[in-house]
């Protein structure tokens, strides 16, 4: 089977899981533009940030035989460095529109202050105006609240519940979310968020056709959020497994691992099948601004099995 993970932080992980993920079927990753940790002092290291996001990284999966896209936004975290947050939003429509990139996010909010309103407004506004998709990142505390209020924005500022894909659901938000009508991801996370027996009762309970006359698991997605926390970049393919080994049809697994998240971003025609059914070949000898993956080996490592032994 194929898998998509369509939230997940790369520039955090190693070439390694590059080549374990391909060797589980990830065909494609999605990276939200993200909150790495350390403050950030000024401007300046968002623009390498996201210059990364659609330079390096994407030639880095490339190399491993995975499409790499990403998301580019403020992250709600850091709105509150107001000053710093006016600086960023300039930067994000220089970005926005460049090759590979899905939509804008991870926003919406973390502690629900009026600064992180202020700035998830302004990136919904610069959505519509650009016709992109959204990805909402939802809060940890008050998730609920911070789901409903999410939406309420989105509705709002004019989006169409099918361009924004609400992430790290869990049981209390997936109803509203799948009921008015918007993507609902999840990631599988440990500890946190969503974990993976969890996931496959979420898709039994509700991979049908709900009351409504809506295909619920037509617009759930599934994704690992894999970042440079305690987490899994195997999350999508481990959480298909054990949907399958529970029963769970196999249609279904292949709509909330693959196909739903390639529906939801293949609306921005940036993001297609084609991209990794028909690749293009892949040298390790290529470069990026003067530079291969390569770090002294020898080019052509395709599999875990390279590395069972280090002689
Ligand atoms: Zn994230």
């Amino acid at each position: 089977m194929m898998f998509i993970d369509p939230h997940i932080h790369m520039c955090s992980r190693t070439t390694y899981d590059y080549l374990v993920m391909r060797e589980y079927g990830i065909v494609a990753v999605i990276e939200p533009a993200f909150w790495l940790g350390q403050p950030r002092t000024n401007a300046g290291t968002f623009k390498d940030y996201f210059s990364s996001l659609v330079g390096w990284e994407r030639f880095r999966a490339s190399q491993f035989g995975i499409q790499h896209y990403c998301t580019i936004g403020l992250n709600p975290k850091e709105a509150n460095n107001e000053a710093l947050a006016a600086e960023v939003i300039e930067l994000l429509p220089l970005y926005a529109c460049k090759e590979g990139v899905v939509a804008i996010g991870e926003i919406g909010y973390d502690d629900m202050t009026e600064a992180e309103d202020k700035y998830f407004c302004q990136q919904l506004a610069l959505a519509k105006e650009l016709d992109m998709l959204v990805l909402i990142h939802t809060p940890h505390r008050n998730k609920k609240a911070g789901a409903s209020q999410s939406m309420d924005r989105c509705i709002e500022y004019g989006l169409d519940p099918s361009q924004v894909v609400i992430d790290h659901n869990n049981e209390e938000t997936v109803e509203e979310v799948l009921g008015r009508g918007f993507w609902a991801a999840f990631t599988i996370y440990p500890q946190t968020k969503m974990g993976n027996a969890r996931m496959v009762e979420v898709v039994r309970k509700y991979g049908c056709v709900s009351a409504a006359g809506r295909d619920n698991v037509r617009r759930i997605i599934v994704d690992s959020s894999a970042d440079w926390g305690i987490s899994d970049p195997l999350a999508v393919p481990k959480t298909a497994q054990l949907m399958l080994d529970r029963g769970i049809p196999e249609e279904h697994v292949r709509a909330v691992c693959y196909e739903n998240a390639l529906a939801a971003y293949s609306q921005t025609g940036q993001m297609k099948a084609s991209d990794w059914l028909n690749p293009q070949s892949v040298d390790q000898r290529q470069m990026f601004s003067g530079n291969s993956v390569l770090r002294g080996q020898e080019p052509g490592i395709k599999s875990v099995s390279d590395y069972v032994l280090i002689e």
